[in-house]
């Protein structure tokens, strides 16, 4: 008997009600919203609609406790030490964005080293190489092994020659290889650097501590957990955020402002400038407090059997390429069919409504590295059942017949 009842999970999702012929295997682009985040969504613009923290009236009062208390329930969830240290951003790009740009103009001087991982998002490294050039920092990339796993020996060697910064993935959204932060972490404090996570499919994978993780920042973006796209969070230590210099300034993140000189705000001001996406917040706090009515294990295991179930059905189909390993697997898995292109792959895919990604899923370096075009990305999600993962495997075995 199952512990987590996948039914009751997946009709909580109108999406399905009214697309019931598609199987979606995207989730690690976007999640479908529950329809606790839709009604909050309505419900903020029905009710409450009113701008934050700069109101006379009550209705503006209202929605910035409404706003405040997001931002405790994403602490919360992440077990951050203070409600200050969650910064709201538009997504995972921006919060890095704004890290790489503030440690640059704070922390870093020509000559230092950061590192980054060969199996980073774009999002992980343009930030960072944008600055890099212009103030002489040197970027260091930690290599996959055989199995395109993170090099850990070359990881400690790399540390040994003292990066400042240590930036990586808590999840590859192409692998869906589940990286080794704590042991990450720990060794990049030994070596005397501040340590970022893009937590952008780490997230709904499982609940981070930020207390026990100890890093530095951690950033993740709403829609990936469930929650509105256009929100997204960077967590920073207190010391760190204050170092950070703000990559926007404007309106809400000021103390005072002369033509002589801008004092700024408090955090979490300082780093929130203009009028934040409340309702996105909003919509953020209602997922992830829907989330919590769920057991993180008991979802770990259900997408654990669609894995397993999805790796037996691949290996009775010819002409497979897998790229992902199924051991420290989130639910991801990238692979190719024969020398076929993958968007054709894909496609095919899609013309049976099974819905992928095709592409380099903005990695460009790991698939460089892999001596890949491509790959046909298919990633699981705690509403996908057994009965997606065989009607996937039978439109991937009919696309494979039609190719090869
Ligand atoms: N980092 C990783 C690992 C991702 O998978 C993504 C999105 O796919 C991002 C960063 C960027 O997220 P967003 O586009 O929501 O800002």
């Amino acid at each position: 008997m199952p512990v987590f009842d996948v039914q009751q999970f997946r009709q909580q999702f109108a999406f399905f009600q009214h697309n019931p012929n598609w199987v979606y295997l995207d989730n690690a682009a976007t999640m479908h919203k529950p329809n606790a985040v839709v009604q909050a969504i309505i419900e903020f613009y029905q009710q409450h609609n009113s701008n934050v923290h700069r109101g006379a009236h009550q209705l503006s009062q209202q929605a910035t406790l409404l706003f405040e208390q997001a931002r405790g329930t994403v602490g919360n969830y992440i077990n951050a030490e203070f409600n200050h240290e969650i910064i709201f951003t538009s997504g995972a790009t921006a919060a890095l964005n704004q890290i790489a740009f503030g440690l640059m103009h704070s922390l870093l001087k020509a000559g230092d080293r950061i590192l980054l991982t060969q199996l980073e998002h774009h999002a992980n490294i343009v930030p960072w190489q944008l600055h890099c050039q212009r103030f002489g920092v040197i970027i260091d990339v930690v290599p996959l092994t055989a199995e395109h796993q993170l090099d850990l020996v070359a990881y400690q060697q790399l540390l040994a020659l003292k990066p400042k910064v240590v930036s990586f993935s808590h999840i590859s959204n192409v692998l869906g290889h589940i990286q080794p932060v704590a042991q990450m972490v720990a060794l990049a404090k030994d070596a005397g650097a501040v340590t970022v996570i893009d937590g952008a499919q780490g997230i709904v994978y499982e609940q981070p501590d930020m207390q026990q993780l100890n890093c530095d920042f951690y950033v993740f973006s709403g829609h990936k957990v469930y929650g509105p796209t256009g929100i997204g969070v960077l967590y920073g230590k207190t010391q760190w955020l204050e170092r950070l210099t703000p990559v926007f300034g404007g309106g809400e993140m000021i103390d005072e402002v002369s033509f002589a000189k801008t004092s700024f705000n408090q955090l979490p001001f300082r780093l929130e400038a203009g009028t934040p996406n409340i309702v996105g917040a909003i919509g953020l706090m209602a997922a992830l407090s829907w989330l919590q009515h769920y057991n993180v294990a008991d979802i770990k295991a259900h997408k654990s059997l669609l894995l397993k179930a999805f790796y037996q059905g691949l290996a009775t189909i010819n002409a497979i390429d897998i790229l992902s390993q199924p051991a420290h697997n989130a639910g991801i898995v990238a692979l190719n069919v024969n020398n076929e292109h993958h968007s054709d792959v894909a496609e095919l895919l899609n013309q049976q409504h099974v819905a992928v990604r095709s592409g380099q899923h903005c990695a460009m370096p790991l698939f460089s590295y892999l001596a890949q075009p491509g790959a046909v990305r298919f990633s699981f999600a705690a509403y996908n059942t057994l009965d997606d993962v065989n009607r996937c495997l039978l439109a991937l075995e009919q696309s494979v017949e039609i190719l090869t």
